[in-house]
């Protein structure tokens, strides 16, 4: 299998890594993007700016390219599918349309034999939400069941602002228990019908649900380390991956590991991967794309990586001069928006 143009919906960093990614080994990009300025710009071959719901670019899109993959989970199920009639997708729709919903993901999860989710509630009304956060005694967050990422669509609910969601429209939402975590920790596969290959966990520190750092090796025992590693390939085995696959994780005081959330694409958590180990998450995805091959990751030093979120970016040249720095070159700084990152090998 060989395939020449590989079509990328979505154009921000994850977007541009891939570009990267793809120009090493020789394969041609092409990037739709919903935003005028966007990381992959200047990376990708061609690139198609406009909206989703543009037939004659989406077509023109479609057409460009062989082969097509996804930096972002939240995109509409109609394009994904419009995409699969004539071209591959990797990962196919059936995988992106179970990840990016929160409900449909957990109850996928908890019928794959022992994996465990997070206890949760499907919550469609206030009076599902009043009886549920009862249940969990107020220690829950209330989660949008779609277009949730970094804390978005997260809302915390406490004796005192119940009221608050009286007359919001409370359809499509689950209530999740929080859980009293030892770590997070994250599990990046690769996989197609013949082969899988699996990155190591590493550790990931969120501070206001967003992702702050990512510590490889993880510090956890050889016993959770194979058991996270066994839960990522049953995941995928069970999805029938053909693709990459981030498994996030709680690791609980009792030494339990609960499912957090799937992401079917390179991950954040999977940026270590691009100095650390001989073949990073995209080098990897790039070639199961285009070339229909994979390799062991081989990963190397140990290191930290420290995302450069919202106005920390004014710090960037300061950086620079003592880290290994990425810039994902984006023209506005918004709050909680991730801006670059660097590595740490101290
Ligand atoms: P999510 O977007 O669901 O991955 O949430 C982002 C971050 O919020 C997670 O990585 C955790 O740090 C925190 N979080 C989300 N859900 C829970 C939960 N049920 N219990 C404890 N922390 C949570």
């Amino acid at each position: 299998m060989k395939s020449d143009t590989l079509g990328i919906i979505g154009g921000g960093q994850l977007g541009m890594f891939m570009c990267i990614a793809a120009k090493k080994i020789g394969a041609k990009t092409i990037v739709f993007s919903t935003e005028k300025n966007f990381s992959a710009k200047s990376f990708c071959d061609r690139y198609i700016q406009g909206s989703f719901d543009d037939k004659i670019k989406l077509n023109e899109f479609i057409n460009s390219a062989d082969v097509f993959t996804i930096e972002t989970e939240n995109i509409s199920k109609t394009l994904l599918r419009k995409v699969e009639k004539s071209k591959k997708l990797y990962p196919s729709s059936k995988i992106v349309e179970i990840a990016q919903n929160r409900l449909l993901e957990k109850k996928f999860l908890n019928n794959i034999n022992q994996i465990q989710t997070t206890n949760f509630l499907e919550i469609n009304s206030f009076s599902e939400l009043k009886k549920a956060v009862s249940k969990f005694e107020y220690n829950c967050i209330l989660k949008t069941q779609e277009m949730g990422y970094d804390g978005k669509g997260q809302f915390i609910i406490s004796k005192t602002n119940l009221q608050e969601f009286k007359n919001l429209n409370l359809s499509n939402f689950i209530l999740e228990e929080k859980v009293d975590f030892i770590s997070e920790i994250s599990v990046i596969v690769i996989s197609n019908k013949d082969k899988t290959v699996v990155y190591p966990p590493v550790e990931n520190i969120h501070k206001n649900s967003i992702l702050r750092e990512t510590i490889y090796p993880a510090k956890i025992d050889s016993e959770i380390k194979n058991k996270s590693i066994k839960i990522a390939r049953n995941i995928a085995n069970a999805l029938e991956l053909n693709g990459i696959l981030a498994v996030e994780m709680f690791l609980t005081k009792d030494n339990k590991i609960l499912i957090n959330e799937l992401a079917p694409r390179p991950h954040n958590s999977g940026h270590w991967t691009m100095d650390s180990c001989r073949f990073s998450q995209f080098d990897n995805l790039i070639s199961l794309i285009t070339k229909g091959k994979i390799y062991s990751p081989e990963p190397s030093k140990s290191c930290k990586m420290v995302n450069i979120i919202g106005h920390d970016y004014s710090n960037i040249n300061r950086i620079k001069k003592s880290f290994k720095c990425y810039d994902y070159y984006k023209k506005e700084i918004r709050p909680s928006r991730k801006m670059g990152h660097y590595m740490d090998f101290g």
